[in-house]
């Protein structure tokens, strides 16, 4: 970082952290927000640190949420009987998008893989497993992502929570397989959630 006066060095270091950036792009971007009128640059910084401050997973559903319970938890308008499992809190953003499922959520915060030494414990599933045992929860949608991590987690929970009765699907493959939810297009997705099938 030698090129650069300390703090515009500290501020592409800091920049470069994020998932995509490498050094050109933070290089780029730290310069963009000199270049910006010094609010607009604050108040970047502010809603980072607002965000971060604020934002916590809730203690339902395990999405991100400024409010525990989340609103989708909260939300008695819901489908209450109906649980569709994802990966990510983006997946969540995904699904709502499309505007057609009504039912409730559980974000697992990951994914079981066994390569990467992230087992059932290290994911949020203790708290579905608990949900299902204390709602009357009658289906549960298994919507994590169309790769061998998500297809793997998928398979477990299902064997897991089958035997208690409970209709268990997995959303149809519209989705590429080794392809992400969150970027799923809101035709595939809808399909997906239209072709799912019983497991
Ligand atoms: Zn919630």
């Amino acid at each position: 970082m030698k090129y650069y006066a300390r703090p515009l060095g500290e501020l592409i270091e800091q920049l470069s952290k994020l998932p995509g950036i490498g050094g050109k792009s933070a290089q780029r971007l730290a310069f963009h927000l000199l270049a910006m009128e010094e609010g607009e640059a604050e108040a970047i910084a502010a809603a980072i640190v607002e965000a971060r401050r604020s934002m916590k997973y809730c203690s339902v559903c395990g999405n991100l949420t400024d409010v525990d319970p989340c609103a989708i938890c909260s939300d008695m308008s819901r489908d209450r009987s109906t649980v569709c499992v994802v990966e990510s809190p983006r997946d969540v953003t995904a699904m709502e998008k499309i505007r057609e499922y009504r039912g409730l959520y559980h974000v697992l915060n990951g994914a079981i893989s066994p390569m990467d030494g992230i087992g059932p414990e290290d994911i949020n599933l203790k708290s579905l497993l608990q949900r299902l045992q204390e709602n009357d929860i009658r289906e549960v949608i298994l919507a994590t992502n169309p790769n061998i991590e998500g297809e793997a987690t998928a398979m477990y929970i299902a064997r897991l929570i089958k035997p208690a009765g409970i209709r268990v699907s997995r959303i149809a493959h519209g989705i590429p397989v080794g392809g992400d939810l969150e970027y799923t297009d809101e035709v595939t997705l809808s399909k997906a959630m239209e072709g799912r099938r019983e497991l």
